[in-house]
C-alpha cells in the first residue's frame, strides 16, 4: 500500500468513529480530498485507493488536473477565492463551487455553466471569523444572498462552506462551527433545502464533525505536508 490509501483508510476509520460518538452515521460525513499543489499522479493514487471527490484552489491548476484525469470520472470542488474572470472556466469544469460569497460570482457561474451538464452544486462561503478572514459573506448578509442565489438556474445551492482563522484557542474555534451549523439551521427554517455543511480541515475535522459537518476538506493528512 502506498501513503496516500493507507492515510486515506485510518482518515475513514477516525471519521467513523468520531460521527459514530457524536451519534451521527458514518456515512452522513464526506470527505473531500484537497489536492492543490500536488500532481495528477497523486490524485491518481488516491482515486485508485477509492478516494472520488478532490478540491482545488486555484482554478488553472485545477482545470489542468480535470482535464488530464476525465476518463476516472471524479467529482470536483473548486474552494479557493474567485475572481469574475475566472468564473467561465469553473462553470466549464467543476462539479462545485464553494466559495461564493458574491452574487455578481453566482449570476456569472450560472450563466456560464452549459445546458449540457448538471447544474453547478455550490455553498456560500461564511465568514465566520469576523475581521480576521476576508473571504466570505457576513453571517448576516448570508440569509439575503443564500435565497438570491438558490433562485439562480444552472446553480444548485447545497449548504454552507467556511474557513476559521487558524487559532490555538479550541473553545474559539468550536464556537466558529456552531456559529456556522446555526446559521445552515436558520437558513432551513427559512425555506432553503440545504444539506451541506462544508467545515474541517485536516487539524480540526473531528471537531467539525462533532460540530455537525456533512462534508471535510482535507489536504496535508491525506497527501502530507505541502512544499508551497
Ligand atoms: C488548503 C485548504 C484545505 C486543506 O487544508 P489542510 O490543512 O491541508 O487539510 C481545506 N480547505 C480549504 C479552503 C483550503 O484552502
Amino acid at each position: 500500500m502506498t501513503t496516500i490509501s493507507i492515510n486515506l483508510q485510518a482518515i475513514t476509520e477516525r471519521i467513523a468513529a468520531v460521527a459514530q460518538a457524536a451519534g451521527r452515521e458514518a456515512d452522513s460525513v464526506r470527505l473531500l480530498a484537497v489536492s492543490k499543489t500536488w500532481p495528477a499522479a497523486s490524485v491518481r493514487e488516491a482515486a485508485g485507493a477509492g478516494q472520488r471527490a478532490f478540491a482545488e484552489n486555484y482554478v488553472q491548476e485545477g482545470v489542468g488536473k480535470i482535464i488530464e484525469l476525465r476518463h476516472l470520472d471524479l467529482e470536483w470542488h473548486f474552494i479557493g477565492p474567485l475572481q469574475s474572470n475566472k468564473t467561465k472556466a469553473v462553470a466549464e469544469n467543476f462539479d462545485w463551487v464553494q466559495s461564493v460569497d458574491r452574487l455578481k460570482i453566482a449570476q456569472r457561474l450560472s450563466a456560464q455553466r452549459s445546458p449540457a451538464l448538471p447544474p453547478l452544486q455550490v455553498c456560500i462561503q461564511v465568514n465566520v471569523s469576523g475581521e480576521s478572514s476576508k473571504s466570505g459573506i457576513s453571517p448576516v448578509e448570508a440569509m439575503p444572498l443564500a435565497h438570491a442565489v438558490a433562485a439562480l438556474p444552472r446553480l444548485q445551492l447545497r449548504g454552507l462552506m467556511a474557513i476559521p482563522e487558524a487559532s490555538e484557542d479550541i473553545a474559539l474555534l468550536r464556537q466558529r462551527f456552531t456559529a456556522l451549523r446555526e446559521l445552515r439551521g436558520r437558513l432551513v427554517t427559512g425555506g432553503l433545502e440545504l444539506d451541506t455543511l462544508s467545515m474541517g480541515m485536516s487539524q480540526d475535522f473531528e471537531m467539525a464533525i462533532a460540530e455537525g459537518a456533512t462534508l471535510v476538506r482535507l489536504g496535508t493528512a491525506i497527501f502530507g505536508e505541502r512544499s508551497t
